[in-house]
């Protein structure tokens, strides 16, 4: 697929830049920079040429001259993608596609049940734009303020919240998408029903960039629960982590919006590395969760007081405290919002975005953890996520003292060795940050060769001459 893309010329930048304008077609490097490397600092990417266009017309041209040409195009929003996805390769060919121009609501339907929206607008504008609204866009993460909502539905993205409302792919009725020849799809529709065949929609929703470009959304808005309540509890021992949630399932129901774990050391870490921080509760347990319940006025207090009151007489809570305003809820939640920063100060992380069913998350989080020792001994897992859904972010620091890049060049084999647990406990090597180009090669070694296939018929239909996002999802 990829081999067909062809390095651009001079000729065709000069007409990509005329598409685009010259204010927004960038080629001095000190201006591309912060498009080329990511977060992780794992890619750093080259490309003769950014555009940032301003409308659907405009990706449409792009697109059209580049499957011309033959050119690899690389879409970008936020630039806040965990696996490399949106990174140009090192080749210099590829054209990075820039959304951040296209930022407008379109509209918000009238019963506030939908609202429409360019591909480039960031996540945390989005929630606001339904907030002004009367109504609540629930997808929450920690890059909401620089990921836009078409890079959040092109990976599919999660968060805390999908215990309650889904993935982003569950947030959305409708998308607007320009082919690889620069054909425009409009499936900008408000329906919660319709059977009209293949589910187009869902073909794009995940599929990061490979297909299409994403240029506008229909999103489906929410009501914003009149109270929430937060609380912060220790676990005696892993064996709680599981009859603990299942009790807070009964107990509260719907109204359970959120159940984060954390080990006590990615807990320590934040507190030691990440300002304004402190620990909640006594330093000396071995799990933490953060849970929430939302609902009605006067409906999520009593319930969460006499949940950790049956948790704790049951032996499942050793110890709880419930924010009791906003602001420390706020300072609950920023513990677990601030884990992936705070590996930072503990030198080389190898991160694994994996989910298993949830009852297996405790038999992951023992075996894992034998198979990490055998790879690196003396390696430190720091391992929390969202336990409702059976999504762990494995993360391991390296061990005190070693060389982060002597511990960086384990990447693979500790990666092997996690998700071939993980694969035989019925799991995915990717819960919510995609495939990229992290992942492309442990795509192919876990699924079978008949999903592969399926796969890249898909894209070969799609996109004939291989130029969106070249060397991502499925490698060559
Ligand atoms: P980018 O990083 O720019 O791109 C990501 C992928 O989508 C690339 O393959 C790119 O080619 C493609 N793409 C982007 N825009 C389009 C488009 N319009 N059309 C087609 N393809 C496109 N992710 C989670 O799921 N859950 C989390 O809790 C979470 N927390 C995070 C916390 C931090 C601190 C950071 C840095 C990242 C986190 N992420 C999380 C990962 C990341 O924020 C998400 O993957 C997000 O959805 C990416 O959005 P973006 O606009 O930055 O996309």
């Amino acid at each position: 697929m990829s081999s067909s893309v062809r390095p651009a010329s001079s000729d065709f930048l000069s007409r990509l830049t005329a598409i685009v304008g010259a204010d927004n077609a960038i080629a001095d490097p000190a201006e591309q920079a912060p498009y080329l490397s990511e977060w992780r600092d794992l890619y750093m990417g080259r490309t003769p040429l950014i555009v940032k266009p301003a409308s659907t017309d405009e990706v449409s041209r792009v697109l059209a001259l580049a499957n011309a040409e033959g050119v690899g195009i690389v879409p970008q929003g936020g630039n806040t993608g965990l696996v490399g996805g949106q990174i140009p390769r090192e080749t210099g060919c590829d054209i990075v596609l820039s959304l951040k121009r296209m930022r407008r609501i379109r509209a918000i339907d009238p019963a506030g049940t939908a609202m429409t929206v360019d591909a480039g607008l960031t996540l945390a504008d989005v929630q606001d734009a339904a907030r002004k609204a009367g109504r609540m866009f629930p997808l929450g993460l920690a890059s909401e303020g620089s990921a836009t909502i078409g890079g959040n539905l092109a990976t599919n993205a999660g968060g805390h919240q999908v215990l309650a409302y889904g993935p982003t792919r569950s947030l959305v009725y409708g998308l607007e998408v320009v082919l690889a020849d620069g054909q425009v799809w409009d499936g900008l529709r408000t329906l919660k029903k319709d059977n009209t065949g293949y589910d187009l929609r869902d073909l794009f929703v995940g599929s990061e960039g490979t297909l299409g470009v994403i240029t506008a959304a229909t999103l489906k808005l929410f009501p914003e629960p009149d109270e929430r309540t937060t609380a912060f509890v220790s676990l005696p021992s892993l064996d709680a982590l599981l009859p603990f949630f299942q009790l807070a399932e009964r107990r509260a129901g719907a109204a359970l919006t959120a159940f984060e774990f954390m080990c006590d050391l990615i807990v320590s870490f934040v507190v030691q590395h990440i300002p304004g921080t402190r620990h909640p509760l006594a330093d000396d347990a071995p799990w933490f969760v953060l849970l929430e319940l939302s609902g009605a006025e006067g409906s999520t207090a009593t319930p969460m007081e006499r949940l950790l009151g049956e948790a704790s007489e049951a032996g499942l809570v050793s110890d709880a405290v419930v924010a009791q305003s906003l602001t420390q809820a706020e300072v609950l939640w920023k513990i677990r919002e601030a884990a992936s920063e705070a590996q930072k100060g503990e030198g080389g992380s190898i991160k694994h975005d994996i989910s298993v069913p949830i009852a297996r998350v405790p038999e992951l989080l023992v075996k894992a953890g034998e198979a990490v020792q055998r790879v690196c001994p003396g390696a430190r897992p720091v391992p929390f996520g969202h336990f409702g859904d059976g999504n762990v972010h494995y993360n391991v620091s390296q061990p005190t003292g070693m060389a982060r890049a002597d511990y960086l060049a384990l990447w693979d084999a500790m990666a092997h060795a996690v998700h071939d647990v993980t694969v035989s406990l019925g799991g995915s090597i990717s819960a919510e940050h995609g495939i990229g180009r992290l992942k492309a090669a442990e795509l192919v070694r876990v699924k079978s060769p008949v999903e592969i296939e399926l796969m890249r018929r898909l894209k070969t239909a799609l996109d004939p001459k291989g130029i969106l996002n070249p060397g991502k999802l499925l490698a060559p």
